[in-house]
């Protein structure tokens, strides 16, 4: 269903997909996947390369999920990076505060850029046009590719087959929630056949997709508070998923060390760390994300 100059790996929920675009003199990367994955990042790549050179990276966004093979890839190649412009004087400087990695808990190995991408612009990869377009809502400053002549769509993290990712800017404060719709509306314009999300399998029944999106962000616009608690439980299973394992004692102080935590905390949840701790081990056991053995929440 995708041209044959479309690779998809697929990957879990700690590494983002790595979409590979071969063309017949260059090759790209969009999205590198978790720093913990990196090397398997690397040997996958090079697995789909077969001995050529992979000339570009492109990040859809900046979360570490996305970006956390960009260094070792650089580090093998040499190649070319581009990335939201809006994020380019963090990444300059590596500021680590404006940066998300901090807020929510997450590593990422320093890496560099070449070049930015902004919205409207065009990109050839794998001998084909794509369009970047802003997809603000899940991450502000996120983009999203799309190719009309193979009728493609690359919808990183602002449309899933169920759902879109965490409505982060909600948790201090800010706007998401109307700019994830306009995204959704924006996407539904578009004539698309096969859609590449972040996380999970490519699918192609868009319509069904923007349909749940749309019940599931009516949802939690209804009360952010579901937003926070969605937020909570999914930082929770990523710091799980990166250690396998975690005393159940540490988790209220592994939650309040996330600034994004503490600030959805004093704006939505307004409970004590060890409440929510509680609340969240005990979501993750509920949906069999997890399981309490002795002391230790586990991954599952
Ligand atoms: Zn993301």
């Amino acid at each position: 269903m995708l041209p044959e100059a479309i690779q998809v790996l697929q990957r879990g929920w700690l590494s983002s997909n790595n979409i590979l675009l071969l063309g017949r003199h260059d090759t790209a990367i969009i999205d590198t996947g978790y720093v913990s994955h990196a090397q398997q990042t690397l040997e996958l790549v090079r697995h789909v390369l077969h001995g050529r050179h992979l000339d570009q990276i492109i990040n859809t966004h900046l979360h570490s999920d996305h970006c956390g093979g960009n260094a070792m890839l650089q580090a093998h190649f040499g190649c070319q990076t581009s990335i939201p412009v809006a994020e380019a004087d963090k990444v300059r400087h590596w500021d680590v505060e404006a940066l998300s990695f901090k807020a929510t808990g997450q590593r990422c190995d320093r890496f560099t850029f070449d070049a930015t991408i902004a919205p409207g612009d065009t990109l050839t990869l794998g001998d084909m046009a794509w369009q970047a377009l802003a997809a603000p809502g899940h991450d502000p400053h996120a983009l999203i590719f799309y190719c009309p002549q193979e009728k493609v769509l690359v919808s990183a993290d602002a449309l899933w087959e169920n759902g879109f990712g965490v409505i982060f800017p909600e948790l201090d404060g800010q706007s998401g929630f109307a700019e994830e719709r306009a995204t959704l509306d924006l996407i539904a314009g578009l004539d698309v056949a096969v859609v590449i999300p972040g996380h999970g399998a490519p699918f192609t029944d868009m319509a069904g997709a923007l349909a749940r999106a749309r019940s599931r962000l009516d949802y939690l616009e209804a009360d952010p508070v579901r937003n926070a608690q969605n937020a909570l439980k999914v930082l929770l299973k990523f710091l799980l998923l990166e250690r396998q394992r975690i005393a159940l004692a540490d988790v209220p102080a592994l939650l309040t060390s996330m600034p994004v935590f503490a600030a959805a905390n004093s704006n939505f949840l307004k409970q004590s760390p060890d409440q929510l701790g509680r609340w969240a081990v005990g979501q993750l056991v509920r949906s069999a994300a997890a399981r309490v053995e002795g002391e230790y929440l586990l991954n599952q």
